[in-house]
């Protein structure tokens, strides 16, 4: 099977959605690589020690590093955007921050590493985000035109490269019935989203096209989310989950299959997603 590309705008995105799925890859022997457009400088974090905004970029470049260790994944890159932080955050201002980005733009940065590592399977975020944060949505249509821009031959990446059409792409999310349920406990960390945010977090489970069981990566992802310390440690803006909501996190990932211009006839079990969820379904 060939190469395994996961991008994703701030460290930590990667690991709650494909973390199983990596190491899935990775234990096969399948290259997987990583790259996270920002190093998600405001992922406010109150750990003593590691609470300096400053430096918040260079702590989580180092936990993505050592996250990925835990997978087997050593092949980290970084596109150099700024985290825009939460919806009306000053963060968006920054001039380097994500969203001020144009799609052509930051997808152009990627045609060059995609062209080299020529995945097969690329995973991102759909069009909904996750749950709607700005970052994650402009990743969805930077990663779309990527794929297209990397495929096209008129296109000049500044490398010797050549044009790479991607077999198959798939937006990792999370049933909606499930992050609802989170939604609704008390101290949830999803709390800060508005009333209106309930008809469009993650995708509803029957829309849901492929779901891998990664029960027998659960430990190497449960060691990859507590290795992104600022966010899910104590102190952090994550160390709220539920227990309950963690362990669903470690028996399956969610991901549903884009249509590509080039791949109508490929076959649906030619890929590494494919072939994992046909493999999760026949036990
Ligand atoms: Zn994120």
């Amino acid at each position: 099977m060939g190469p395994l590309l996961a991008i994703f705008p701030h460290p930590d995105d990667e690991t709650f959605t494909s973390a199983g799925t990596m190491a899935a890859a990775a234990a096969r022997g399948v290259p997987v690589a990583v790259i996270s457009a920002t190093r998600g400088e405001a992922g406010e974090s109150s750990i003593p020690g590691l609470d300096d905004p400053q430096r918040l970029g260079e702590v989580r470049e180092q936990e993505l590093r050592d996250a990925m260790s835990h997978l087997g994944v050593s092949d980290v890159r970084f596109l150099g955007y700024r985290d825009s932080g939460m919806p009306g955050s000053p963060e968006a201002q920054h001039p380097h921050a994500f969203v001020r980005t144009t799609v052509d733009e930051a997808a152009t940065r990627l045609v060059a590493p995609v062209r080299k590592l020529r995945p097969q399977t690329i995973i991102t975020f759909g069009p909904e985000g996750m749950y709607g944060h700005p970052d994650h949505l402009h990743m969805h249509h930077v990663v779309l035109r990527a794929v297209a821009l990397a495929a096209d031959p008129a296109v000049a990446s500044g490398e010797p490269a050549e044009p790479w059409q991607t077999a198959a792409l798939y937006f990792g999310t999370f049933p909606r019935e499930e992050m609802l349920d989170i939604l609704d406990r008390p101290g949830s960390p999803l709390a800060f989203l508005p009333p209106e945010a309930r008809e469009t977090v993650g995708t509803p489970l029957a829309d849901i096209t492929h779901v891998v069981d990664i029960t027998p990566w659960s430990e190497a992802k449960r060691a990859a989310i507590a290795a992104h310390v600022t966010q899910t440690g104590d102190g952090g803006p994550l160390q709220h989950i539920p227990d309950e909501a963690i362990e669903r996190q470690l028996r399956r990932e969610y991901f549903v299959r884009s249509a590509l211009p080039w791949s109508a006839d490929e076959r649906e079990d030619d890929d590494l997603v494919a072939r994992l969820a046909a493999e999760s379904t026949r036990g």
